[in-house]
């Protein structure tokens, strides 16, 4: 599987935005975008982009890097979204809501997605009963997602449950704790993603 796997904390950098790719990190002042809000590189802290492309592009590549997906598989999405009902561009982050490897991030079972895509490849997690260990399996409404009872036992998912016990749990899932289970009940609105790019961008991007 392809994966991105240079600095992460350069990424948020490159996009001037915290993109959360390093679990408890991201909350804390050692976080790069608190100390270092600028482009990495020489030129860094003179660069400005400003064209209309240059806006797409960046648009573009916050979304990718926000939820680790690669070009090829991105543009898939784009091409699902636009044969949607509604509008493409929400279509296209509601899509990438639903990955697997997002939704247990979202549940609080995994710090970052980086994480959640590592746990779901060792099979950690089984959807209405059965075993998927692949992180951009798209998840469906009133599909139900567990953890595996054996891996509820495993330190490291008990460590992740405790450091996440408090966390919002986003509105389109249902969330029962204290049975390491969820159900996903609506299909994720624009509203409730917390991510700051105009995907009307990325849009105009692909539509040339
Ligand atoms: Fe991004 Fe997290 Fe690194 Fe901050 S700590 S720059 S949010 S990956």
């Amino acid at each position: 599987m392809a994966r991105y796997t240079d600095a992460s904390c350069k990424l948020c950098r490159r996009e001037g935005q915290k993109l959360f790719l390093k679990g408890d990190r991201c909350y804390s002042e050692k976080c790069a975008i608190e100390r270092r809000n600028y482009v990495p590189g020489q030129h860094g802290q003179g660069r400005k982009k400003t064209s209309e492309y240059g806006l797409q592009l960046r648009a573009k590549q916050q979304a990718k890097r926000y939820y680790g997906v690669l070009e090829n598989q991105f543009h898939h999405y784009y091409e699902m979204a636009a044969t949607r009902k509604g509008i493409t561009g929400e279509n296209l982050l509601a899509i990438l809501e639903s990955r697997l490897d997002n939704v247990v991030y979202r549940l609080g079972w995994a710090s970052s997605r980086k994480e959640a895509r590592q746990l779901v490849t060792h099979g950690h997690f089984q959807i209405d009963g059965k075993r998927v260990d692949i992180p951009s399996y798209l998840t469906k409404v009133g599909e139900k997602i567990s953890i595996a009872s054996k891996s509820r036992e495993s330190a490291k998912i008990k460590a992740v449950l405790e450091a996440t016990a408090s966390k919002p749990i986003v509105k389109w899932l249902e969330l029962d704790r204290e049975n390491c289970a969820a159900k996903i009940i609506a299909a994720p609105e624009r509203a409730d993603i917390d991510l700051a790019v105009e995907e009307t961008l990325i849009v105009e991007l692909y539509s040339k």
